[in-house]
C-alpha cells in the first residue's frame, strides 16, 4: 500500500510540518527575546544564540510532531521530547556553594550545633544552617526528566501572578530565601508582585529588617502587616486583597522553588480559570535544609482524607490514569495538602474566600477543595511544577495565638461538615463524636452562599471526584458505645493507648476525662479504635493497627460490647478484655469477673 503517490504525500506533509514547527520555534523564541523566561539569576545564560541555533538544528532531526496550531489556539502545553520546553532554562552554572543544588549542610563544632538546636526549638528547622546556604541557591530539580520539554504558552497568553506569603515569626534566612527562590525561578512578566503578610509578628527581623530590605524590589515585594495575630487563613486572604496580579499562588514562607514551576501552574489556570492548580511539595529536611524529592518510582498521588479529616495520599486510580497520555501530565486530584497552591484572584474571592469561621489553622484545604469542585470548578496536581517545603521538626516555641480556642481546628473542620458534607456530617461525628458540642458559630451566610453559587452536593463529589474513598476510607459504621472506658473494679482506672500508636498495646491509666488516648469507640460492625487506629487481639493483648490493610479498609472488627455484663470480647480469639490496674490483658470470658467490666462515659470537648 505505502508505494508511489502517498509516500510523496507524506513527505510533503511531514515537510510542511517542520517548517511550520520551526516557525513555531522561532515564535516562542522571539518571545524570550522580549519577555525572558527565566529572570536573570546570575548563573543562567539566556541569551545563548549559538545554543539556539544548535537547538534548532537538533530540531530538524529529532522533531516528535507536536499539534501546534492546537497549542496556539487551546493553550495545550506541547510535549518536544529531546528538545527543552520553551520556559526552561538554558545552560544552568553548577556552583559549588554550601547546600548549592539543594545539598544539605551540616554543622560543625559543638558550639554551632548549640546554636542550630536552639534555632530548632524556635522555628523548627535549623535557622543556622539555613545561614550558611546561599539566599539564592538552586533548588534540587526534582521534576521528572520529561518535565524539560513541555512547552507552555508564552508570556503574554498566561495570566500574571501575585506570590503571598503569610508568616509568624519564621527564621530571617529561610523566609527571605522563599521569595528570592520566587523572583529567580520566575519569568518577570509573570510575577505580578510578591506580597509578604506578616501576621503581627514579634521578632525584629521582621518588623524591621524585613520592611527595609525589600526596597532594593522597588515595589514588586510587598509588606502587610496585620492588625493581630489572625492566623494564617485570614493572612491569606488579607494577602489575596493586595495582590495585583490574576492569579494568586499562595506558599509557606520555608519553600523554594524549583526550575520552571510558575508557567505549568498558571498554564492550568489560562485553560480553565476554576482551575485550583497544585504543585508537588517536594520536603525539604529542617536540619539540614537537604531538598528530597517528593515521590519516586514515578508512581503518581492524589490528595484525599480520612472520615476524621486527618490529609492522606493515594495512588491516582486507573481511570485518571488511563486519561493521561504522558506521565508528566496534570491530573485531578479530590483535595491537596494545603499549604501551596494557585488559585484565579477573582475565583477566590468568587467563592467567598476561605469561610472567615475557618481560623487560625486546619481544615482549610478541604473548605477550599470541596467548594472549589462542588461550585464547579476543578483541582488539579500540576507533575511539573514542584516546590520544596520545610516540613517541621521538633518546635518547642507554642504557635497558639492567645485567646485563641485550643479546638480551632476542630471547630473549622466541623464547620467545613456542616455547610459542605449534607448527610454525610454523621460520618465526621462517628469518627470523631466528642466534637459534636464545638460551638461552631453561625454558618448561615455560608451555607447561602452554596445556595446562590448553586452548588453540587457532596454525594455528587464523592461520586464523581473522590470515588476512591469508597474502597480507602469507607463510611463509618455508627457506633454502639464510645467514650472513656472505665474499669469496674479498680477506682478511676480507664484504658489508655499511652500515646502508642501502631503495633503497640493498649494499657491502662487514671482516668483523665480528657478524651485523647482515652477515647475509645466500638462500632456496630465490631471495630473497636481510637483515632484512626484499629484494635486486634494479638496473644493475651491488644494491639494497635492502622484501619486500612493492603491499601483497603474493611471496617469490620472482631469485637462486641454486651450491654448487661459489659464485657468486651474478641471473637476472634474468644476472650474479654480486664486489667490488674496496671496493665490491660485478654483472658478467659467470666460474666462475674468485675475486672472484665468496663462502662463507657461520653467526653465530649467544648
Ligand atoms: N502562619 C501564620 N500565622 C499563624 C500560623 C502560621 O501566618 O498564626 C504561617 C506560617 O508562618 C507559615 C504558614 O502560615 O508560613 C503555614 O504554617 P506552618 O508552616 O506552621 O504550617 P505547616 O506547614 O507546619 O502545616
Ligand atoms: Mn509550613
Amino acid at each position: 500500500m505505502f508505494k508511489g503517490r502517498l509516500w510523496r504525500f507524506l513527505i510533503l506533509f511531514l515537510t510542511i510540518y517542520i517548517i511550520s514547527f520551526l516557525y513555531f520555534l522561532h515564535s516562542f523564541n522571539s518571545n524570550t527575546d522580549k519577555t525572558t523566561t527565566t529572570s536573570p539569576l546570575p548563573h543562567f545564560n539566556e541569551k545563548d544564540v549559538d545554543s539556539n541555533q544548535q537547538q534548532k538544528n537538533k530540531i530538524s532531526d529529532q522533531i516528535i510532531i507536536p499539534n501546534i496550531e492546537n497549542s496556539l489556539s487551546n493553550l495545550e502545553p506541547v510535549m518536544t521530547k529531546g528538545i527543552l520546553g520553551n520556559y526552561e532554562p538554558k545552560n544552568i552554572v553548577k556552583l559549588s556553594d554550601p547546600g548549592e543544588n539543594g545539598e544539605g549542610v551540616q554543622l560543625q563544632g559543638e558550639e554551632e550545633k548549640k546554636l542550630g538546636d536552639k534555632s530548632v526549638a524556635e522555628y523548627g528547622f535549623n535557622e543556622v544552617a539555613s545561614e550558611k546556604i546561599s539566599l539564592d541557591r538552586h533548588a534540587r530539580d526534582t521534576r521528572p526528566e520529561e518535565c524539560k520539554y513541555w512547552n507552555y504558552p508564552s508570556v503574554d497568553k498566561l495570566p500574571t501572578a501575585s506570590v503571598i506569603l503569610v508568616f509568624y515569626d519564621e527564621g530571617w534566612s529561610t523566609l527571605v530565601r522563599t521569595f528570592h527562590s520566587v523572583i529567580n525561578t520566575s519569568p518577570k512578566e509573570l510575577l505580578k508582585d510578591i506580597i509578604l503578610v506578616d501576621d503581627f509578628s514579634d521578632e525584629e527581623h521582621i518588623t524591621v529588617r524585613l520592611p527595609e530590605y525589600i526596597k532594593q524590589w522597588k515595589g514588586l515585594v510587598k509588606y502587610v502587616r496585620t492588625k493581630q495575630r489572625v492566623g494564617l487563613v485570614e493572612a491569606r486572604v488579607v494577602g489575596a486583597r493586595a495582590a495585583q496580579g490574576d492569579v494568586i499562588v499562595i506558599l509557606d514562607a520555608h519553600c523554594e522553588c524549583v526550575t520552571n514551576w510558575l508557567p505549568p501552574l498558571l498554564t492550568r489556570i489560562a485553560l480553565n480559570r476554576k482551575t485550583l492548580a497544585v504543585p508537588i511539595v517536594d520536603g525539604i529536611e529542617w536540619n539540614t535544609l537537604r531538598h528530597n524529592s517528593a515521590y519516586f518510582g514515578g508512581t503518581l498521588f492524589r490528595g484525599i482524607w480520612e472520615w476524621g479529616f486527618l490529609y492522606k495520599e493515594t495512588e491516582i486510580p486507573g481511570r485518571e490514569r488511563s486519561k493521561m497520555k504522558y506521565n508528566t501530565e496534570p491530573y485531578k486530584s479530590p483535595t491537596h495538602a494545603g499549604g501551596l497552591l494557585a488559585i484565579d484572584k477573582k475565583w477566590f474571592f468568587e467563592l467567598g474566600a476561605y469561610d472567615p469561621g475557618i481560623k487560625i489553622w486546619g481544615g482549610e484545604q478541604y473548605e477550599l477543595s470541596f467548594k472549589v469542585w462542588m461550585c464547579g470548578g476543578q483541582l488539579e496536581w500540576v507533575t511539573c511544577s514542584h516546590v520544596g517545603h520545610i516540613y517541621r521538626g521538633p518546635r518547642q516555641r507554642s504557635m497558639h495565638p492567645k485567646g485563641a480556642s485550643f479546638y480551632q481546628s476542630h471547630i473549622n473542620h466541623l464547620r467545613v461538615a456542616e455547610i459542605w458534607m449534607d448527610e454525610y456530617k454523621v460520618y465526621y461525628l462517628r469518627r470523631r463524636p466528642n466534637h459534636a458540642q464545638l460551638d461552631m458559630g453561625d454558618t448561615s451566610e455560608y451555607k447561602a452562599l452554596r445556595q446562590r453559587l448553586n452548588c453540587k452536593s457532596f454525594k455528587w463529589f464523592l461520586d464523581n471526584v473522590a470515588y476512591e474513598m469508597a474502597e480507602k476510607y469507607p463510611l463509618p459504621p455508627a457506633n454502639l458505645v464510645w467514650g472513656e472506658m472505665r474499669n469496674e473494679q479498680y477506682n478511676d482506672i480507664c484504658a489508655d493507648t499511652l500515646g502508642n500508636q501502631y503495633g503497640r498495646s493498649v494499657g491502662v491509666s487514671g482516668c483523665h476525662g480528657q478524651g485523647g488516648n482515652q477515647l475509645f469507640r466500638l462500632n456496630t460492625e465490631g471495630e473497636w479504635s481510637v483515632d484512626e487506629h484499629c484494635y486486634v487481639a494479638d496473644r493475651n493483648s491488644v494491639v494497635a493497627r492502622h484501619c486500612v490493610q493492603m491499601g483497603r479498609w474493611i471496617p469490620k472488627g472482631e469485637w462486641t460490647y454486651n450491654n448487661e455484663t459489659r464485657q468486651i470480647r474478641s471473637t476472634k480469639v474468644n476472650q474479654c478484655v480486664a486489667t490488674d490496674s496496671k496493665i490491660l490483658v485478654l483472658e478467659a470470658c467470666q460474666n462475674n469477673n468485675r475486672a472484665q467490666k468496663w462502662t463507657w462515659k461520653e467526653t465530649y470537648i467544648v
